[in-house]
């Protein structure tokens, strides 16, 4: 059985035992190990069944941290840290060579973050190691918002889920890289790139030329429920084109009155908060996934702000 509780104490028990745990962040939950344990690591790959190539986050307890992990801080790198952490960005950054190539996919960068939840932070406190923490989550799968949602991914392989309540931001953070000391926007996540911009100026988008395999939020099946799910700017109109099927809709604020092939609708913010419509994804799309549908019809987001994440997740999720 997993045992699922807020016990600081027996989190860290376990980790200076190389085993590995959920935890709790105010994103998603990540499924946590030692960096500097490479059979913690190696778990970290085998339970979630990602390919080796795909690097880990290194999660700190502050910034004053991150020299030990990096070699090179670019003048806009620190400005971010200091604007944004703790909380939902994620820097890739020239590692220092004290990090294992299995945490970086055997890149010679990193990604690391402060994480905004006071459980984790209090739980990095008590550890002498920084934790390597992807989603907690099987490859390819929606990611956990909730201890629950990661205890029944990995059912008892997983001996412990450090219980944090529910993630406040709901989605990935935003990953940002760099190109001559300038930002690159890696991955959408749930710092919107609008909020980046106040502080560093333009950002880029990553183009694919360098030869480097994708990051696995970049691949484009991913975060996806199992039932088959197609968006749509106008859901009204796609559902005319769905006959005698179960459909479950997902809608941003207001609900679809008396329609016979509707049994389930997730309203994600009923007065119109993307935050909060951010926040809701992933658990409205897990409780859909347990209705046996046919189809999961979601409607497509303002493109501006965390709406542009969500339509990215929600993209990924109606790729086959
Ligand atoms: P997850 O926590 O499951 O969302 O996975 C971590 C994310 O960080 C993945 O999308 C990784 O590919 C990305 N990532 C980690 N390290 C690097 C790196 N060195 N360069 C680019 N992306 C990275
Ligand atoms: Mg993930």
């Amino acid at each position: 059985m997993t045992l699922i509780n807020n016990s600081i104490q027996k989190a860290v028990a376990l980790l200076n035992q190389d085993q590995i745990i959920g935890i709790p962040t105010e994103t998603v939950y990540g499924l946590a190990g030692n960096i500097y344990s490479i059979p913690a690591i190696e778990s970290i790959f085998k339970m979630k069944q990602r390919p080796f190539f795909n690097p880990l986050i290194v999660h700190i307890k502050s910034v004053e941290d991150l020299p030990e992990i990096v070699s090179v801080i670019p003048e806009k790198a620190f400005m971010l840290a200091a604007a944004f952490w703790p909380g939902p960005l994620t820097l890739v950054l020239k590692k220092q060579a004290s990090i294992p190539d299995l945490v970086t996919g055997g890149k010679d960068t990193v990604a690391v973050r402060v994480p905004n939840h006071s459980l984790t932070l209090a739980l990095l406190e008590q550890l002498d190691y920084p934790l390597a923490a992807p989603s907690a989550n099987p490859f390819g799968c929606i990611s956990p918002t909730a201890a629950e949602h990661v205890a029944n991914y990995f059912k008892n392989l997983l001996p412990m889920v450090l219980d944090g309540g529910v993630c406040q931001r709901g989605i990935e953070s935003t990953i940002i890289g760099f190109d001559n000391d300038e930002p690159v926007l890696y991955r959408m996540g749930s710092l919107a790139i609008e909020d980046i911009e106040l502080i560093v100026g333009p950002v880029k988008m990553r183009t694919h030329d360098d030869n480097t395999p994708m990051a696995p939020g970049m691949l484009s099946r991913h975060y996806a429920p199992l039932t088959t799910t197609h968006m749509s700017a106008n859901v009204t109109e796609l559902l005319k084109t769905f006959v005698n099927q179960k459909i479950g809709v997902l809608i941003f604020q207001k609900g679809i009155d008396n329609h016979p092939n509707i049994v389930a609708q997730e309203i994600l913010s009923p007065t119109g908060n993307l935050a909060e419509a951010a926040s809701q994804l992933y658990a409205a799309l897990h409780r859909l996934d347990e209705c046996k549908l046919d189809v999961i019809i979601a409607e497509r987001f303002p493109d501006v702000g965390l709406g542009k994440t969500i339509n990215d997740r929600l993209e990924r999720a109606t790729k086959k």
